[in-house]
C-alpha cells in the first residue's frame, strides 16, 4: 500500500525504523524484536539504507521480505551515495520490481572516513536531484518520503537556507517529510510553522528516538547537535551510573513528549526503534491506552 493512501485514511500514522541486521545473532534479535513490534500494527515501517550505501544487499533483502512475507507496509530508504545516476535507477527499477510501494529518498552521509560528501562523478548531488530524477521516471509509482532537520541540518549554512532547500525537496515531489530525531518540541513546532510560512504543506512527522542510556545521549548530541532540555539533561546527569533509572527516565520522557507532539497538532510518530523493541512497545502501548484514534 501507498503510504500516501495511509494518509487519507488516518489523521495519526505510527511507524517504525529498523536497519538491516549485520550478521546472523543480529539476525535474530533483529527478528524477535520486529516481531514484538508487528504486533503494534504500525501504519508502516521503514528500512535504512547503510552509511555509503554500505547495506544496500542487505536493505533490499529486508524489504523485499518484509513487503511479501509480512503483510506491512514498507518504505525502503535509499540514498545516492557513491552511485551514478544510471545505477540509482536500475536499483529503484529493482525495487518497484519487488512491489515496493514507498522510498525515503536521501543524499546520504559521506562514507566512513571522509569529511565531507563528494557526489559519484555521474551521480546525484543533492537529494532534490533524485527525488526529481525518480518522480519524473516512475511517475506516481511511489509515495516518497524526505528527511527534514528542525535543528538545521549541519551542512546547511543558515536555517533559513536549509528551509529553501528542503522546499525543493517538496517541490521536487517529496509527499512528506520525517525529522532528524529531537527533544525539544518548540523546536519541532517552530520549524513546522516555519515550513508553513515556506509554502510547504504536506505531513512533517516527527522522527522519536527513546533514549535508553547515557552514552546514547551522549552520541546523539554530538553527531545531530540536538538539544537537550534542561530539565531532561539534569534528570540524566543525576542518574549517569545508574543504567536502569536512565532507562526509566528516557521511556518517560519520550512518552511525556509523544503525548505533547499528538494533542498539539503532529501527524502522528515515527520511532527510530534501533532494532530494540522493549522501549517503543512500552512508549507505543501508552498512547495507544490514552488515544483510540490510532
Ligand atoms: C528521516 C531520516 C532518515 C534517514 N535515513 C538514512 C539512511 O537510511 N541512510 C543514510 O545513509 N542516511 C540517512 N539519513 C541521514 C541523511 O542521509 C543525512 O542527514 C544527509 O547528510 C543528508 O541527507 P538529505 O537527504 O537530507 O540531503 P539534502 O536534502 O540533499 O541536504 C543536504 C545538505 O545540502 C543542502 N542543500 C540541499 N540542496 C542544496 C542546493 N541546491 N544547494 C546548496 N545546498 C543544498 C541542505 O541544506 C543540507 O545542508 C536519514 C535522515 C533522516 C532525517
Amino acid at each position: 500500500m501507498k503510504i500516501l493512501d495511509i494518509f487519507e485514511q488516518r489523521q495519526h500514522t505510527f511507524s517504525f525504523e529498523f536497519f538491516p541486521p549485520k550478521d546472523e545473532i543480529s539476525a535474530v534479535d533483529f527478528g524477535v524484536n520486529a516481531g514484538k513490534l508487528m504486533k503494534l500494527s504500525p501504519s508502516f515501517v521503514s528500512v535504512t539504507y547503510g552509511a555509503g550505501g554500505s547495506s544496500r544487499e542487505r536493505t533490499f533483502a529486508l524489504v523485499d521480505y518484509l513487503q511479501n512475507k509480512t503483510g506491512l507496509t514498507v518504505m525502503a530508504h535509499y540514498t545516492c551515495v557513491g552511485a551514478s545516476k544510471e545505477k540509482v535507477m536500475q536499483d529503484i527499477e529493482y525495487l518497484k520490481s519487488i512491489n515496493i510501494k514507498n522510498l525515503m529518498l536521501l543524499r546520504g552521509d559521506p562514507p566512513k572516513g571522509a569529511e565531507s560528501f563528494t557526489p559519484h562523478p555521474d551521480g546525484f548531488k543533492y537529494a532534490s536531484n533524485l527525488i526529481e530524477a525518480v518522480c519524473s521516471k516512475f511517475t506516481n509509482v511511489f509515495t516518497i518520503g524526505a528527511g527534514c532537520y528542525p535543528e538545521k541540518h549541519p551542512e546547511a549554512e543558515t536555517p533559513e537556507s536549509d528551509i529553501a532547500r528542503l522546499k525543493e525537496k517538496t517541490d521536487a515531489g517529496a509527499d512528506f517529510l520525517i525529522t532528524q530525531l529531537f527533544f525539544d518540541n518548540n523546536i519541532y513546532f517552530d520549524f513546522v510553522e516555519k515550513l508553513r510560512n515556506a509554502d510547504i504543506r504536506c505531513r512533517v512527522i516527527p522522527g522519536i528516538i527513546p533514549i535508553t542510556s547515557y552514552s546514547q545521549v551522549e552520541r546523539f548530541v554530538k553527531l545531530s547537535g540536538t538539544a537537550i532540555p534542561d530539565e531532561l539533561a539534569e534528570k540524566l546527569n543525576s542518574s549517569k551510573d545508574n543504567p536502569k533509572r536512565i532507562r526509566q527516565t528516557g521511556i518517560d520522557f519520550a512518552i511525556e513528549q509523544c503525548k505533547n507532539l499528538l494533542k498539539n497538532g503532529a501527524p502522528g510518530i515515527h520511532f527510530y526503534t534501533l532494532n530494540k523493541s522493549g522501549a517503543t512497545v512500552e512508549i507505543y502501548e501508552t498512547l495507544r491506552g490514552i488515544n483510540t484514534r490510532y
